[in-house]
């Protein structure tokens, strides 16, 4: 049988309101351009960010700037709501979450209102956005390692701030699916990558960053990039379209109410070989210079796709090489437009 996505789904009409949070940032923006561009007609974005700033924004499309950490604007978000994704975050690449544990961790406000205020406007389907550093980190602390199953999850050890709140918010959709019957959705987010995403500012991720280095050294005549950590870490990369028809689909399994399933690739790379691979695209050869001081994450870490492959027979598949070009020619103009001192995509710390 084919997968369901919310296109299929014989009880969801085009002009049900579907309410993404999050939506001024990278996944939610490109996830808000895909149900439009399927036909819904009816979708609410929130994001606490001021609309210039947000990356993307999508013509008949209703943008509200509110923070949902506050309850009143959780419940405002959610009215009326059929469907409600929940992707907002105080977040970003490993040198964010090291450093500011405590925003992390009030990231629990978001989804502790938002789901409770979901619940109480009656919305049928409650989609939540984890990530694999809710895993234990005690089984990622050698580069060649065994790729994560979700029961991995389990006994905790998660990532300090980031991943407790992914697992404590994780619980909560359990919860109210047992207790109360709504239908939840979560997710483990695997490294997720592509354009219009974070690319500098402090929050941005390896494959952004690492691009936006390349790109600075041949516009600088520069022959050194700098490598957080020693480069032997290993992790996996989702491209951008993988991940948002991969929520639709979770969205509308009926075999994953309440179950958290890996969303990510498991193609995985080192960071030296995620280097060679932008240098290739860049066309140059630089030398590298090891920052061993800086924030590295765990040693490996990569996703088991046993669980997704079973259940709905796909998986994240386009390759990093494919999908890391079409990101670095994104980020290249980017880059030239903020040297033109055009405004660009950016969300600084
Ligand atoms: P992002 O930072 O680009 O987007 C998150 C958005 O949430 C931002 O625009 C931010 O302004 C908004 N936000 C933060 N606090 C808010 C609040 N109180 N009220 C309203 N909006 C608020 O991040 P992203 O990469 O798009 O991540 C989306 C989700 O996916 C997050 O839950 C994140 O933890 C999860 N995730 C992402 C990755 C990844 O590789 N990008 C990996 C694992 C999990």
């Amino acid at each position: 049988m084919e997968n369901m996505i919310a296109a299929t789904d014989p009880e969801l009409k085009k002009d049900d309101l579907i309410v993404i949070a999050g939506g001024g940032g990278f996944i939610a923006g490109s996830l808000t351009r895909y149900f439009h561009d399927q036909g819904f007609t009816n979708i609410r974005v929130i994001d606490k960010k001021p609309l210039p700033d947000w990356y993307q924004r999508v013509d008949g499309v209703e943008n509200l700037c509110l923070d949902l950490s506050e309850k009143e604007n959780a419940v405002r978000a959610v009215q009326g709501a059929v469907e409600v994704y929940n992707l907002a975050a105080d977040m970003g690449g490993m040198g964010f979450i090291e450093r500011f544990r405590i925003e992390c961790l009030r990231s629990i406000l978001i989804n502790t209102h938002l789901i409770e205020a979901a619940y109480r406007a009656g919305a049928r389907r409650y989609f939540y956005s984890s990530s694999a550093c809710a895993y234990n980190t005690l089984l990622q602390q050698d580069p060649n390692v065994r790729a994560l199953k979700e029961s991995d999850a389990y006994p905790a050890m998660a990532e300090r701030g980031y991943g407790w709140e992914k697992l404590v918010s994780e619980m909560f959709c359990q919860e109210y699916w047992e207790e109360r019957g709504l239908k939840t959705f979560i997710a483990r987010f695997h490294n997720v990558y592509g354009p219009n995403g974070t690319w500098f500012g402090g929050r941005e991720k390896a494959p952004a960053a690492l691009s936006r280095k390349v790109i600075e050294a041949k516009d600088r005549g520069l022959h050194e990039i700098e490598i957080w950590g020693d480069g032997s870490q290993t992790r996996s990369f989702m491209y951008i379209e993988d991940c948002v028809h991969g929520i639709d689909m979770i969205m509308h399994c009926e075999k994953l109410v309440a179950t958290p399933i890996n969303l990510g690739s498991k193609e995985l790379v080192s960071i030296n070989t995620l280097v060679s691979l932008i240098e290739e695209i860049g066309g140059v050869k630089l030398q590298r210079k090891y920052d061993l001081s800086a924030p590295r994450g765990v040693a490996g870490r990569n996703s088991d796709n046993t669980f997704i492959q079973s259940i709905l027979h796909w998986e994240p598949s386009t390759p990093l090489r494919e999908g890391l070009t079409k990101t670095y020619a994104w980020i290249e103009e980017q880059y030239l437009d903020r040297k033109a001192g055009k405004r660009v995509v950016t969300d600084t710390i």
